[in-house]
């Protein structure tokens, strides 16, 4: 995650090069990553037609999460900073770079090919990503939900049994074996704990402030719905239920409702690692600092 500061007036004493050149390294980001946008005065940032509200912080300033989907359109955008009547107090351009996700093949049965989300999962889900709540309970670093390393990447175009579906991973998968503890990553309130036909068994979590996390097809819960959780607590168990070829834990992460990258907040190590891809060690010369 990368930070985009709303500098303001004066903030740089050094000159207008320095400056652009501050705000141009500053204001490149991947696809499915977080922007997160600091102003004094803004209420609520806005780009490409989505919008955050900037909450105020403990430590000063307001601080909001605008999301870049995975989908986005590689390209120059316009950040607007709005006040409390929706005026553009002022505007900031970023670079949305493709992140070059790869491709991904799922085999999958006929029943799971067909399965599809009833109205009352997809409302349900709808209202709990559309919902942003005051209070802020997360924080910077997560904790890994299961151990298991990471055998499907967020952002990768999906293929069911050989055919582009046309969507993408709105998450990371984690292998695990059926019945091991999911543990929250961080501090939230659960706002969903339901079987899903397609999701399957399914928790949500609200931090706060506009960013929220799920997870999908468990074999069971440890929590209700309104309960408090704290970082590390167990919210359920891992399955395949739903739309899964096998016991995982498939997870996402909301930022004003946009599914973003996972690794933007937690560090998960893939399961197929580049064999024996050692890091190369530059001359001594070339290290010395
Ligand atoms: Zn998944």
């Amino acid at each position: 995650m990368a930070n985009f500061q709303d500098s303001g007036a004066g903030a740089y004493t050094v000159g207008m090069w320095m400056v652009w050149m501050v705000a141009a390294s500053a204001a490149v980001f991947p696809q499915g990553a977080v922007v997160k946008v600091r102003s004094a005065e803004a209420v609520a940032a806005r780009m490409n037609g989505r919008q955050a509200r900037l909450f105020a912080q403990e430590e000063g300033g307001r601080l909001g999460l605008l999301g870049i989907p995975a989908q986005e359109r590689p390209g120059e955008y316009r950040l607007e900073y709005l006040d409390a009547a929706g005026r553009v107090l002022k505007t900031d351009t970023l670079t949305v770079r493709d992140a070059r996700f790869p491709r991904q093949n799922v085999v999958l049965g006929k029943q799971q090919v067909e399965l599809k989300a009833s109205t009352v999962e997809a409302e349900k889900v709808g209202a709990f990503l559309a919902n942003v709540s005051e209070k802020r309970l997360w924080k910077e670093v997560f904790g890994a939900p299961v151990p298991g390393c990471m055998n499907s990447p967020y952002g990768v175009a999906r293929m069911h049994n050989g055919k582009l579906t046309g969507s993408y991973h709105g998450g990371a998968d984690q292998r695990s074996a059926a019945g091991k503890p999911i543990y929250a990553p961080v501090d939230g309130v659960v706002k969903i704990a339901e079987m899903f036909e397609l999701r399957g068994g399914t928790v949500g979590l609200d931090h706060g402030q506009g960013l929220e996390t799920i997870y999908m097809h468990m074999s069971g819960f440890a929590v209700k719905e309104g309960a408090v959780v704290k970082q590390g607590d167990v919210i359920g168990y891992v399955g395949s239920t739903g739309r899964a070829n096998g016991p995982h834990l498939h997870w996402s992460v909301y930022a004003n409702g946009v599914a973003v990258n996972p690794l933007e907040w937690v560090k998960l190590t893939p399961c197929a690692a580049p064999a024996k891809a050692a890091p190369k060690k530059g001359p001594p010369l070339a290290r010395k600092r």
